[in-house]
């Protein structure tokens, strides 16, 4: 079960609420566009445009900020990008915001390539919880998929996760028709091998998937069809929470996700907000444009007005981009690749999925 507003709103007092209800709760840093993969659907080309290194928010700029959302009532922050990990140092700025007492959950997304030679590190630098993106568990069709020969890297990143000690791990996979939809069961045995709960994502149109048709989109009803034929009842999970995933139980007990942001959106329990790595602050992930809170922080503007400016901000956000795009009659690629040549910060790796 997901919340409703009113009971949103009602969990989260003193929290600046937006024009649906729903509370300032959840932050997604992205600490850098670049990225080691060039999976086809997110990020296929072989060159961007990158953000101009000089305006790249600072570790102390990344904390400050976070400070002044946790403030607010923030209280889950995820590392992503691009790739999190080709961040210089990136335990050092994990280190920084676990000290911040107000911060519940700090996750990091990770493609996993680099992940077992930072797990220890990451561990110990205070980070709670990883995410792996895995979406094959064949080499040959992860080379196809990406572009790079990095398969086994992933998968020892996946057993460096436990070994390191983190619990509650989740492994990420977009399914896409045609491409991975049979290996859907493989995928949830091999999650359970590794102590991870899989989730399935439905392939979004967002900015970077230049490539997107709805003929592409494996539905959560078709997930659940196919799943359902290889082990029987399904049972959805009755919880309250305001996570993208639902859940659902296999009769052996397992548990897995499905996001169903094209066919399903959750847009009106959506809590998420997106920090660009050079500062710029975006309320959905279909925004057209963000606001510069890297300008306001580099002219010195006091923490208090910072604040003041983030909630007022929060409160006037109607957004729903996810349910406007599935409301769209001849849906196609949302965002041209001239057009994302000409902005970067349209581009998904970019504003942190
Ligand atoms: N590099 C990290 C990773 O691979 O997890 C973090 C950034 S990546 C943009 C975050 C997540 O967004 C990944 O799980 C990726 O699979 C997902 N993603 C990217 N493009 C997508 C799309 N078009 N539809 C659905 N999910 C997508």
């Amino acid at each position: 079960m997901f919340f409703d507003n009113q009971s949103l709103a009602e969990v989260s007092p003193g929290v600046p609420a937006d024009q649906l209800g729903r509370p300032l709760r959840s932050l997604r840093v992205s600490v850098t566009d670049r990225c080691n993969l060039r999976c086809n659907y997110c990020m296929p080309e072989q060159d961007y445009v990158w953000l101009p290194r000089q305006e790249l928010l600072t570790f102390e700029e990344i904390s400050r900020l976070v400070e002044v959302f946790t403030s607010l009532g923030v209280e889950d922050v995820r590392l992503t990008g691009g790739e999190p990990l080709l961040r210089r140092d990136l335990p050092k700025l994990v280190q920084m915001l676990a000290a911040n007492p107000r911060i519940r959950d700090l996750a990091l997304t990770t493609n996993g390539v680099l992940f077992a030679e930072n797990a220890e590190n990451l561990r110990a630098s205070g980070l709670h919880r990883v995410t792996l993106s895995l979406d094959t568990l064949r080499p040959e069709r992860f080379l196809a998929l990406t572009g790079r020969d990095s398969h086994s890297q992933v998968l020892e990143g996946i057993a460096a996760a436990s070994q390191a000690g983190f619990t509650k791990t989740k492994i990420d996979t977009v399914v896409m028709s045609g491409v991975n939809d049979d290996e859907l069961a493989d995928l949830i045995e091999f999650g359970r091998e590794a102590d991870a709960e899989v989730r399935f994502i439905e392939y979004m149109d967002v900015g970077g998937a230049t490539d997107w048709s709805l003929d592409k989109v494996f539905t959560r009803a078709e997930m659940l069809t196919q799943l359902g034929k290889r082990y029987g009842k399904i049972i959805p999970v009755a919880e309250i929470s305001s996570a993208p995933a639902q859940r659902f139980t296999l009769p052996d007990g397992t548990v897995f996700g499905i996001i169903a942001s094209t066919t399903t959106p959750f847009c009106r329990i959506c809590d998420r907000s997106r920090l660009t790595a050079d500062g710029l602050w975006y309320l959905c992930l279909y925004a057209q444009s963000g606001i510069d809170l890297r300008r306001m922080l580099r002219a010195g503007d006091a923490v208090e007005d910072l604040a003041e400016r983030i909630a007022s901000i929060w409160q006037m956000r109607g957004d729903r981009g996810a349910e406007l795009r599935a409301a769209t009659g001849h849906r196609g690629v949302l965002v041209s690749i001239d057009q994302l040549r000409q902005d970067p910060h349209l581009e998904m790796h970019t504003r942190g999925g």
